[in-house]
């Protein structure tokens, strides 16, 4: 028998994944089947061990030494057996601005896989070579933006933030043009799914409402599975969607992240975190704080984000309205609004949830957001950085409050907020019962106290600071040296455990630096 053969006539590789393709084969019309291009020289420079074990990969079939046959496969050289390359259409609105035809331009979803947990997980790469919705573009990542997508997104994972993950890394052998020559190079994503609202966009945009339905019954299958066959799941999907964006980016408010560019075709309907492009990690707190060198009007600032969440939900629900009510989508109208209506509440309950954790709070009271708004208020005005402002006062729940002072111009304009913190935290322990390792008299603090424990593990030490993002994608583009992004990733991903020789991650920027600091899409 001959072996089955891929798009170009080449012979797949042995089976690594035991692929499930549902996008390719259920939705066949929603995209286009598409192979990757080949790259002149592969180089495999990193692999995600652990994650490829979780989605059942099987490692002894793959060498991952440099030049192998994990840097083929990840390439997209070698198409697995199995593996069905499709590039995904979408559209979507950018800083306001509605673009009918995005899509997959230079990535392609090599497939699905069901991992060890019984999750779908698509695998997809980035950098792969123009596509039919490749428009102008040259279809390929350059190495410093695709290193930069595996430490974001590996320490938003490793933080707990719900997000798309990185799998492998590999260099193409061959030059890719920006404002100069880079290193050409190929990450392989893993996400929960890749649908976005912009996918639903592009469907609703071109009045193709049987391909629309198709993508929402899909998606509902696959996310919200619990509403699938009831009359009013359209309706309830845009809310389950609504409910999962505000979570997320209460998240990235509560680590202090920056996404840089949350347009529609960004949004993804599962929840997760996606496209590390121009995105940053606040230093010294300022909700006005925006670093992407393309966003001039701050439109994606960090106080924004749940604005502009809520702005995208918007869209999607616009697309959702002939689904909800065929014969008259404007009379559906009102049942979207009500979900968009009540988005500010919904994040700010989320938010404030991980506002206690960080405060270290197990007992929701109603002051507690005047209480984290105005220590909020304190680091702006202190000009405190964000990550340390909570990591110190975790310090303060053990009783010192050296650390947290000597991050403060003024530090006495600490004190009379950390007496109410300090009554807050001793009220909650008296109504628990519960007595610190240091006793009463030390209820906010006490050596080894379990609050300060909790406050650690929910403030992390080790963020992906700008500057050291920067030093690693540096020298992995100009040098081909992968040792400090390997040194900065294995601080990333324990980022609440504060160990000796890593405090270069714990430090903050110089403020000079920080302030003219701009990222780009120079993707
Ligand atoms: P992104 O900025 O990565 O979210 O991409 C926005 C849109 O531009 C998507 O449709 C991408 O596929 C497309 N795109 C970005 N960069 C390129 C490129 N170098 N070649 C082709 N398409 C691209
Ligand atoms: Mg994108």
């Amino acid at each position: 028998m001959n072996p089955p053969r891929d798009l170009h006539g080449v012979p797949p590789v042995p089976a690594v994944f035991r692929f499930d393709n549902s996008y390719a084969t259920e939705l066949a019309a929603h995209g286009v089947a598409w192979r990757p291009a080949i790259a002149p020289s592969p180089r495999l420079v990193w692999f995600n061990a652990a994650l490829a074990e979780e989605l059942g990969f099987d490692a002894g079939a793959l060498a991952t030494d440099p030049g192998g046959a994990a840097a083929r496969l990840f390439s997209g050289n070698d198409v697995p057996a199995g593996a069905a390359p499709f590039a995904q259409a979408y559209a979507g609105h950018q800083f306001g601005g509605f673009s009918p035809q995005l899509g997959d331009g230079r990535a392609i979803l090599l497939g699905e896989v069901i991992d060890r947990n019984g999750r779908r997980r698509d695998i997809a790469f980035k950098g792969s070579g123009r596509t039919p919705y490749a428009r102008g573009g040259d279809g390929k990542a350059a190495i410093g933006p695709v290193l930069r997508e595996v430490l974001i997104g590996e320490a938003m994972h490793a933080m707990g933030v719900p997000t798309t993950r990185a799998l492998a890394a590999v260099t193409t052998g061959e030059p890719v043009h920006r404002e100069t020559a880079l290193p050409g190079a190929v990450l392989t994503r893993v996400a929960s799914s890749h649908l976005r609202v912009g996918t639903f966009e592009h469907f609703a945009a071109r009045g193709e409402l049987d391909l629309l339905r198709q993508l929402a019954d899909y998606a509902i299958r696959r996310h919200d599975p619990e509403l699938e066959g009831r009359p009013d799941r359209y309706v309830r999907f845009f809310h389950a969607v609504a409910e999962r964006q505000a979570a997320l980016v209460a998240r990235w408010m509560n680590v202090g992240f920056i996404h840089g560019v949350m347009n529609t075709d960004n949004t993804t309907i599962s929840g997760e975190t996606i496209d590390y492009g121009p995105c940053a990690f606040m230093e010294a707190y300022d909700p006005r704080a925006v670093f992407s060198s393309i966003d001039t009007h701050g439109r994606y600032a960090y106080a924004n984000q749940p604005l502009i969440a809520r702005w995208n939900l918007a869209r999607f629900a616009e697309s959702l309205l002939p689904l909800i009510e065929p014969d008259d989508p404007a009379s559906a109208v009102p049942r979207v609004v009500e979900v968009i209506d009540a988005f500010p509440a919904r994040f700010e309950a989320f938010w404030l949830d991980g506002m206690r954790s960080k405060l270290g709070l197990s007992v929701a009271l109603d002051d507690d957001l005047a209480l984290a708004a105005d220590f909020l208020a304190l680091l702006e005005r202190q000009s405190i950085d964000f990550t340390l402002g909570f990591r110190r006062l975790a310090d303060a729940a053990d009783g010192d409050r050296t650390a947290l002072r000597a991050l403060a111009p003024d530090p006495s304009s600490l004190d009379g907020w950390l007496a109410r913190w300090r009554e807050r935290c001793m009220g909650e322990d008296a109504r628990d019962g519960a007595v610190s390792p240091g006793g009463p008299a030390s209820a906010a603090g006490g050596p080894g106290g379990e609050r300060a424990r909790r406050m650690r593990a929910a403030n992390p030490i080790a963020i992906p600071r700008n500057h050291k993002v920067e030093e690693a994608l540096a020298a992995a583009t100009l040098a081909a040296d992968y040792a400090p992004f390997e040194a900065l990733l294995a601080a990333l991903v324990r980022p609440c455990d504060e160990r000796p020789g890593l405090e270069e991650y714990a430090k903050p920027a110089p403020a000079e630096v920080t302030a003219n600091y701009r990222t780009t899409c120079g993707t």
